[in-house]
């Protein structure tokens, strides 16, 4: 509420007071109306004469005084002027607001931009300035696309992913600088682009795939020597030595174990090292999975577990064939694996509304509920004993994952401990061709 009193009373009390003033007078000298009518013009030329001070006043906005007034004109100049007043601080505590982020987001090591709604560059920090080489005025207005020049990037900017998504590029300052940019989306069609440099990350990571791509490379020959000598031996010596035989039937199972892990984990290593976008190719998808039942069949026949088969034979998938079969059969062969005597497993390449879902089911020992998260983590078991027993490796669903990733499906594990697990993913329309299209492009 406002302390200040109402001018209105003494307002009224004084033109009253004229009015009174002017027609005694005009009663006196015998013109009444005269008397009024000049009291009126008066009044209105004062009125007037305010009014072009104030629109004076505020035409001219130099000025912070405001023009010099009595009675109700003197109040409203002040009341305008300390709206004005009131305006200007509010106007100062914003900006000073405004400096202190500012300097706040320039103080960040991390590159801060500010995006309009498509890409243009607006405001950017100056860790931004070094990490991309953003140079003020030219750049202010551009699109981001068109300085960042990568196809990544301008495939990253124009999808508007969540702000969890992240790309790792190269500096175009320096190439030998990676950066982590990530995007997140505020205010009015604004967008906020974080650029950290990662470079000394980046390089451990690559130190650490090239270690364990080395050391599986390197254990390849030792291994496969002593895989042979040990046949070799297993053939020859329990003749004359027949207390040998289950050692040497251990040695050459621990080294057929070995060569699966090091084959697996060079697997890892070249996925994770393909730094190339996939180049999609037609995989006959049914095909590979009718040779792959087969194998399944085999390698339960003695457990007699069922394996059926169910493919749409016109849907092929398009990616790279060796993944894709390294994929599905670590799928099919860990169903087979943890499928106990007389279980059921089930084989799925299903189309539907354009998209293709490859599944395998099983009546399988399942995963706890709790395990299911952390799955496709690398040498990460759910029962070490068992997949030990099993000869696993503790990498097959690692190589699932980064398989399916490069191919854009996502892996879906759905399971019941004691009734079994289902494993699936779906090919997008994108991801799919008709295998007798294709047929028939490459026969013409
Ligand atoms: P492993 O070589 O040990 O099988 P994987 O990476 O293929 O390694 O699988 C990780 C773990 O997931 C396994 O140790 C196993 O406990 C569990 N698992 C995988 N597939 C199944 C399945 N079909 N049924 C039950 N458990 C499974």
């Amino acid at each position: 509420m406002s302390d200040q009193r109402s001018p209105w009373p003494a307002t009224i009390s004084r033109l009253v007071g004229a009015v009174l003033v002017f027609a005694a007078v005009g009663w006196l000298l015998g013109q009444v109306t005269l008397a009024i009518l000049l009291g009126t013009l008066g009044y209105l030329g004062w009125n007037l004469y305010n009014q072009a001070l104030l629109e004076r006043w505020l035409r001219d906005g130099r000025s912070l005084e405001p023009p010099t007034s009595h009675g109700l004109w003197g109040e409203i100049f002040n009341g305008i002027h300390r709206l004005q007043q009131r305006q200007r601080m509010r106007r100062k505590r914003l900006t000073r607001i405004l400096q202190g982020v500012r300097l706040t987001i320039n103080a960040m090591p991390d590159g801060a931009v500010i995006l309009r709604g498509h890409g243009e560059i607006q405001w950017w920090n100056a860790a931004a300035r070094g990490l991309l080489g953003l140079t003020w005025p030219q750049d202010e207005g551009q699109r981001i696309a068109n300085l960042l020049r990568h196809p990544e990037f301008s495939e990253f900017i124009r999808e508007k992913r969540d702000s969890a998504s992240s790309i790792t590029l190269p500096s175009p300052v320096d190439e030998d600088v990676m950066l982590e940019i990530r995007v997140i989306p505020y205010g009015l069609n604004q967008r906020l682009m974080l650029v950290r440099d990662i470079t000394r990350l980046y390089q451990l990571e690559r130190m650490r795939r090239d270690f364990v791509a080395n050391v599986s490379h390197e254990l390849r020959t030792p291994l496969t020597v002593i895989t042979g000598l040990a046949e070799t031996l297993g053939d020859t010596v329990p003749q004359q030595l027949p207390q040998a035989t289950r050692p040497l039937a251990l040695i050459s199972q621990q080294t057929q174990r070995m060569q699966r892990l090091v084959e697996d984990l060079l697997m890892l290593s070249r996925l994770e090292m393909e730094q190339k976008p996939l180049e999609p190719k037609v995989v006959d998808v049914p095909r590979m999975l009718g040779v792959l039942v087969e194998e399944a069949r085999a390698l339960g026949a003695e457990e007699r577990q069922t394996v059926t088969l169910d493919v749409d034979r016109d849907w092929c998938a398009l990616g790279d064939e060796s993944e894709l079969r390294s994929a599905f059969s670590n799928l099919v062969f860990n169903a087979v694996k943890y499928t106990p005597a007389d279980g059921r497993i089930d084989i799925r390449w299903k189309a539907r509304d354009g998209a293709v879902r490859f599944e395998v089911c099983d009546t399988g020992v399942g995963i706890p509920a709790h395990h299911l998260p952390r799955l496709t983590e690398r040498f990460y078991r759910v029962d070490g004993g068992r997949s030990a027993r099993t000869g696993g490796t503790g990498l097959g669903l690692a190589i699932v994952k980064h398989v399916l990733g490069r191919h854009g499906v996502e892996l879906e594990v759905r399971s019941e401990v004691g009734k079994g697990s289902t494993f699936a993913c779906t090919f997008p329309p994108a991801k799919v061709v008709d295998c007798a299209a294709t047929d028939r492009l490459s026969q013409a």
